[in-house]
């Protein structure tokens, strides 16, 4: 088989491929150019469609048909809203974009602005990423003063304009709705659904709001077509992938394949396998921690959306944790817990109450304090957060309490039973926030 050529990492090592004279160099903003040319806004949607692109930011949800739920005779604005608000623990894989590729991702968002009749634009960017906001906004400029942007981009009568906003280091506001409170100046709390934001989204407009990643892949699947992106990965898994890997790996790091290689695959033939090799490998979350975790022995696993549903799991957003065993997986549960009810907005009682009590529950039980019946108390509470909130964060905080109990429940029982265990690492590098 032919040796994977990357796209989205396609600047490498090159430092000066933030700058767009090494990115034109590279044949960038020549596809937008002819795109806008040669193409109707309604061919660039069937296009998107017709590739099956599923979203990277973590619900996996098709792209163009998200772009179709556009009305079409509304007499309001329409806006894009780009999602660079990376905060799902694990999960770096955006800000290497931001950092290192700012161009394609522009690129794809006058891809997107025109495909969907929009004028403006906006970034917003997680608070803690100061360097990717100053790269994006040197980009941006770059590209204005080459005519690429602004009133009439590459001469080809369209309008679009980019704004950007640095968030406050909240995660909430990745969540979609959460993310555009924030941006119209309130409080980051995620609204009620419907309405969708496609109908109602910001300042009541239009609104489509796309992750990084998939915005950074639409120049390549436009240059290449759709069925280059279909010879990518498996039956509705298809196009390049990047995958940031952290923990007891010998070389973490963002990596780009296309999408359905095994965790095996990537954690032995991409990150130099486990880092200690007097160790075993014990577990994985391949997507961030509001994915179930996978053990070891399902490493043969593809990383796709479908095939980690099997096993208990989801892509999620690629941030791939490996651990060793030397990790107790209670202590790296009661973490996680801890950041959730950290960063629950406190809007509904389920998440508000129920993010605090497991956590305090796990607190307990890591410090030798578990009382019988906790481990069915803990169930019982994330099954009681689980679909009854306005936002997904519930019940991303409630999946790995299932999950963890479900496929390592002896080493629950066994802190319950002794108040420790031998295990050195309580949350092993990458399961923090
Ligand atoms: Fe806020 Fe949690 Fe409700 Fe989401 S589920 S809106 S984070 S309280």
């Amino acid at each position: 088989m032919a040796a994977y050529e990357p796209v989205l990492l396609r600047g490498g090592d090159d430092p000066d491929f933030i700058n767009i004279d090494a990115y034109m160099k590279a044949g960038g903003y020549e596809t937008a150019k002819k795109v806008l040319a040669g193409k109707s806004p309604e061919e660039c949607i069937e296009l998107v469609k017709d590739s099956g692109l599923r979203g990277r930011g973590g619900a996996g949800f098709p792209t163009g048909m998200k772009w179709s739920f556009l009305p079409k005779d509304s007499d309001k604005p329409t806006y894009i809203v780009v999602n660079a608000d990376e905060s799902e623990p694990g999960t770096f894989k955006d800000r290497f974009l931001l950092e290192r590729n700012p161009h394609q991702m522009i690129e794809g968002i006058i891809l997107c602005a025109y495909a969907c009749g929009s004028n403006q634009a906006y970034v917003y960017f997680r608070g803690e990423f100061p360097l990717g906001y100053a790269t994006v906004n040197r980009a941006i400029k770059q590209a204005e003063e080459k005519g690429f942007l602004g009133a009439n981009c590459f001469g080809k009568g369209f309008e679009l304009k980019i704004g950007t906003y640095l968030g406050a280091g909240a995660y909430i506001c990745g969540e979609e709705t959460g993310l555009l409170e924030s941006l119209e100046g309130k409080r980051g709390h995620p609204r009620n659904k419907p309405p969708f934001p496609a109908l109602v989204g910001l300042f009541n407009c239009p609104t489509i709001i796309n992750n990084v990643e998939s915005l950074a892949v639409l120049p390549p699947l436009f240059e290449r077509g759709a069925d280059w992106f279909k010879s990518l990965g498996s039956e509705k898994n298809w196009g390049p992938k990047l995958w940031c890997v952290s923990g007891h790996v010998a070389k973490p790091g963002v990596y780009e394949t296309a999408l359905g290689i095994t965790i095996e695959e990537l954690i032995e033939e991409h990150c130099g396998g486990i880092h200690d090799k007097s160790r075993k490998l014990k577990a994985c979350i391949p997507g961030g921690s509001s994915c179930g975790i996978v053990k070891a022995e399902e490493f043969g696993t593809k990383l796709d959306f479908d095939a980690l549903r099997e096993v208990g799991s989801s892509l999620g957003t690629g941030g791939v944790m490996v651990w060793d065993d030397t990790v107790c997986i209670p202590a790296a549960l009661a973490n996680h817990s801890e950041f959730y009810a950290e960063e629950s907005c406190g809007q509904c009682t389920p998440c508000r109450q129920g993010c605090a009590w497991a956590a305090s529950i796990l607190h307990r039980l890591m410090h030798g304090e578990g009382q019988p019946g906790d481990l069915q108390e803990l169930q019982r509470i994330a099954k009681g957060f689980t679909g009854t909130t306005i936002c997904a964060l519930a019940d991303a905080a409630a999946i790995p309490i299932h999950s963890y109990l479900a496929k390592f429940p002896e080493e629950f029982e066994h802190h319950l039973r002794h108040g420790s265990c031998d295990l050195a690492r309580p949350a092993a590098a990458g399961a923090g926030a």
